[in-house]
């Protein structure tokens, strides 16, 4: 049942409150799951903050907490570290510093018609395109971390977050086997924006009419027409799509300055 009003939004549009109530999704719901951090997630959070304290085009104050967190994680001496303490940090210290990440989720964009819909794997999604698109325009933002000169980094860090943290299992074991198909083949970040919105429009087939399906938001093959007529195109009448416009339209799409600030805190 929808207990919150509806907000308007323009789906030719990123919203950031959809990007922080996914990463405050993250580090305060779905990381709880694990009650401390060991080994292989323990390597596989640190790329990921490092990926989003480096590429995420976010306002000051989250930029600012991401780094923070990030500094923290490379400085501990630690194999091993409690989940209470990731919290601590982003809950408390943070806050007294003035370092914020909204504490609810908030979605715009990424509403669902009732709350078991859409939310967090939508925004999970939207950051991950916002990051492949920010480390193609930004091509040195990586410089001096182990993810440097990597074209497959943000894909290999979503990859390794997808399948030891989301949730839903299922989409981690789907998505591991889309992975080992092809992302090794990925040669240039241009061709990893791509790649992640390939497999997103397989996914988007695949669930086609599934129950998890919102009826106000059916799963198509995206962008569609409304939004990039000229990615469009037919071929001794069947569809094609003009890659490199897709790209362009990625690349404008997901790229900072076509994030609303519309409904953040
Ligand atoms: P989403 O598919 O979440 O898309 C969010 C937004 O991204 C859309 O509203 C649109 O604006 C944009 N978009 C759509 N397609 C593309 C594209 N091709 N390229 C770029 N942008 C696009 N659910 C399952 O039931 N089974 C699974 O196996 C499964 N696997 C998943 C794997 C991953 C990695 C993730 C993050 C999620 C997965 N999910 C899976 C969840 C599912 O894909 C949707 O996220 C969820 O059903 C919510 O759908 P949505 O309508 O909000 O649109």
């Amino acid at each position: 049942k929808r207990t919150e009003e509806w907000r308007e939004f323009d789906k030719s549009k990123v919203y950031m409150a959809d990007l922080e109530s996914g990463l405050h999704y993250l580090l305060r719901v779905e990381l709880a799951r694990h009650q401390t951090l060991e080994g292989e997630q323990l390597r596989t959070f640190k790329d990921f903050v490092t990926v989003v304290a480096k590429l995420f085009p976010g306002r000051p104050s989250v930029v600012k907490l991401l780094e923070t967190l990030l500094e923290w994680i490379v400085s501990l001496p630690l194999d091993k570290i409690p989940y209470d303490a990731v919290l601590d940090l982003v809950n408390n210290k943070m806050r007294i510093s003035g370092l914020f990440l909204s504490d609810r989720v908030q979605w715009v964009g990424c509403q669902g018609s009732s709350a078991s819909f859409r939310g967090y794997p939508c925004s999970l999604w939207t950051l991950f395109h916002v990051l492949t698109v920010q480390a193609a325009v930004r091509p040195d933002a990586l410089a001096n971390t182990a993810l440097e000169d990597d074209p497959q980094a943000v894909l290999q860090t979503m990859r390794r977050y997808i399948t030891t943290f989301f949730g839903c299992q299922e989409c981690g074991h789907h998505f591991e086997e889309m992975a080992k198909e092809s992302m090794g083949a990925v040669k240039t970040t241009d061709e990893a924006v791509l790649w992640l919105w390939r497999k997103h429009n397989q996914v988007n087939r695949r669930l086609a009419g599934a129950m998890s399906e919102d009826p106000l938001f059916p799963k198509t093959q995206w962008p569609t027409p409304d939004l990039c007529p000229t990615c469009h195109e037919e071929r001794s009448g069947i569809h094609a799509w003009d890659e490199p416009t897709v790209l362009d339209f990625l690349k404008r799409h997901y790229g900072a300055t076509n994030i609303s600030p519309k409904y953040t805190l």
